[in-house]
Formats: C-alpha cells, structure tokens, sequence
C-alpha cells in the first residue's frame, strides 16, 4: 500500500478538498498509472452530492472522476499490452467477473459484478474505490485502454465517458448516412455525440436550451441546431428523427422529443437526472416509438471508440483546469456552462 494524493468530498454538502488516500501496491496482473488528466463527468457531481440516493448512495469521503489517461510508471510481472512510459487510460470500469455471460460478449458493463472507479466496494484493500481525482491509480491490465498516438492527452480523458456513452448508443442504434440524429443538451456528453454523428455521416440536429452554443454546435458538426425553449422550431421537425440522444443532466419534458421521432424512431436516455421523468404513452404509442437507456460501454468497444477517435482526429473540446479549481467548476456545470468539458490537469495536484 502507498499513499496518493487526491481531492475528496466529505459529504453531501462538502466542497472537495485535497486529502491523502491509499493505492494498493501494483500486483503481477496490474498497471500502475501517473494520471496526466481527468474530466470532470457531470456524474461526478450527482455522485459526489449524492444526488441518486436512490440507485447508487454515495459512501464518503468520495473521490470521484472516471475519464482518466495517465503515464505507466510500473507493470506487474504478468502485463503483457503495457509498459512502463506507456500513455494509458482508465474508464468507469476497473472490475467485473470476467465469467458472466455479459463479460464474455465483451459488454462488462452490464455485469453483475461490476466494480465502479469510484464509489463501489475495493475488493483489495476494503472500503470504496477512489477515481480519478488523484496523482496515481492502480488498476488490472485488462481493463486499462491504449490511447492512439496523436491524441491530446487532456482532450482523450473525456473520451473515457463521454466518448463511449454517446458512441456506444448511436451504434447499437445504427447512427449511419442518411439517418436523422437529435443530440439533447450540448455538454460534455452532448458535445461528443455531436462529433460522432457527424463522423458517422448523420444528419445531427441539437437541441439547446443555450441560445449561445449555436455557433459552437455548428463548428462541432451539427447540420442544424433548435433552441428548445421555441415551440415554432421545434415543431417544425416532429415526426422526422430517427434517433435521439438526450443527453440532459437535470429535469427536462421528454415528451416534447418523443414527439419528434418518426414510426418506429428511438430516443435513448444517457442523461442520468436526480428526478424520474414522467413520460406520456401516447406519445410512445401512436408511431411504435421507443424510449431506452444506455450506460457506458464495453472494453472492446471503448477501445474501438478510442481507435475510431485516433483514426478520426476526434478528442472533446476542453478546459484544462488545475484541481483547486475544481468547485468552481462544479457551480459552472450546474449552468451549463462548460465548452465542453473541464480537464483537470494533474500535475496541478502533483505540485501542491
Ligand atoms: P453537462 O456537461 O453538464 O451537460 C448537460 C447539458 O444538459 C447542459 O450543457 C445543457 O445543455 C443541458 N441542460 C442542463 N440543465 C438543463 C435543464 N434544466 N433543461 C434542459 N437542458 C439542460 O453534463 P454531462 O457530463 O454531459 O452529463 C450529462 C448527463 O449524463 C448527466 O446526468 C450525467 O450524469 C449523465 N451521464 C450518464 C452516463 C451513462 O452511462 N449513461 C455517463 C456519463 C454521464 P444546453 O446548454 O445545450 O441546453
Ligand atoms: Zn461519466
């Protein structure tokens, strides 16, 4: 065991601040990671304000931060993909039963075993895991990403979540040329699926509550971009998507979205909101439309997400931060208010 620097929070009402925190020492099977950066997802924040009391409580101090890419400086004995120097990458996964039916089509994240970065029981050292706010992280070989050469390190952290949150839907859901895509709410998620639509040869089309994002949503990809809160233009695309990402962190009417889907049209749901969501039947009825939900993705495919990113030049649209700014950047999500995701540089942490 070593001692690693980190910023946690106490409770439900703390601000996070610096702390010291255990690692484990790195075993045979494991890679030990400098983290370079880490995004700040807004599930660190509902985690962190233990906002889904309900799902998934939140056991303090809580170190969070899920979209890691770091410097290798130790491998254990049997590590094969990785070295010491290596550029790696850590998710929101760092276990799972590797036997279920699940872990063996590649699609961990719906093991029932699962082990969370942050906030799920360490079945090493006890207590909970500690994410990506921090200096190090030790985590089993299979379930660390290579990062392709050429890819800005602060700006592939995001990749780690919001990357495989939005590329692994609009691929189950067959987001190709030709196809009419919504993207809901241009944030960190928002903002790659943008990216990924048009990537994809999609038609994406945003829908903002920020009247001021519609350059930004244009320069992403978008082909068009609706303000939501105007009736008269969102109108004027009901019946016609295909597909939808709602990719909205708090309260929103679905309903009006579901509207827009044509026959047999899907709206998945990645926005994770602290509040259920009502949602009208007949909309869903009339027209067989769909709505579902997805959580992150895979190994397999968050390493084809990161290849596809390398292939295509795709890394999310940051501000790099030092960790002291960290609250502030909490109260700045909370208004939308983020091109387009914080990257938290941790050599700020390193020099504390
Ligand atoms: P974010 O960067 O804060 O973006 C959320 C966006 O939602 C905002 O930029 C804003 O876009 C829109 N929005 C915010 N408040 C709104 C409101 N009251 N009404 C309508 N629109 C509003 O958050 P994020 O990191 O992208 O995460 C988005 C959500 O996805 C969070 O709930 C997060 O927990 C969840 N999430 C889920 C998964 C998963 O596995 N499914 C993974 C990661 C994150 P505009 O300014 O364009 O309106
Ligand atoms: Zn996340």
């Amino acid at each position: 065991m070593y001692n690693a620097k980190a910023y946690s929070a106490a409770s439900a009402k703390s601000l996070l601040a610096s702390t010291t925190i255990a690692r484990r020492d790195p075993g045979e099977h494991d890679v030990q990671m400098e983290i370079l950066f880490c995004g700040i997802c807004h599930s660190d924040l509902h985690q962190v304000r233990n906002e889904w009391d309900n799902a998934m409580p939140t056991v303090y101090p809580c170190v969070p931060g899920h979209e890691i890419v770091g410097r290798v400086t130790k491998v254990g004995s049997a590590v094969t993909r990785f070295k010491q120097g290596d550029l790696a990458a850590v998710g929101c996964l760092v276990d799972s039963d590797r036997t279920c039916p699940e872990c063996q089509a590649g699609l961990e994240q719906f093991c029932p075993n699962l082990t969370l970065t942050y906030n799920f029981p360490d079945k090493h050292l006890g207590g909970v895991t500690y994410g990506g706010y921090s200096d190090s992280i030790v985590v089993e070989e299979r379930f660390v990403l290579r990062v392709p050469s050429g890819l800005n390190p602060a700006g592939a952290a995001p990749l780690l979540c919001a990357g495989i949150t939005t590329y692994s839907p609009m691929r189950h859901w067959c987001v190709t040329k030709g196809k009419k895509v919504g993207v809901v709410g241009l944030g960190g998620l928002g903002h790659m699926a943008v990216k990924f639509g048009h990537a994809l040869g999609a038609h994406v089309v945003v829908f903002t509550t920020s009247p001021g994002k519609k350059d930004d949503a244009l320069r992403l990809g978008a082909d068009e971009v609706v303000v939501s809160r105007d009736s008269n233009q969102m109108a004027q695309h009901t019946g016609s998507f295909d597909f939808i990402l709602d990719a909205v962190s708090a309260d929103h009417d679905i309903n009006a979205y579901i509207q827009l889907l044509r026959r047999d049209g899907n709206i998945t749901l990645v926005g994770a909101p602290e509040k259920p969501l009502a949602v009208a039947a007949f909309g869903l009825l009339f027209g067989r439309r769909s709505l579902s939900g997805s959580p992150i993705g895979g190994l397999p495919e968050t390493q084809e997400m990161l290849d596809f990113c390398g292939a295509n030049n795709i890394t999310a649209d940051v501000e790099v931060i030092p960790i002291q700014k960290v609250n502030e950047a909490y109260e700045r999500l909370l208004k939308a208010d983020v091109k387009y995701r914080f990257s938290i540089d941790m050599a700020s942490l390193r020099s504390e």
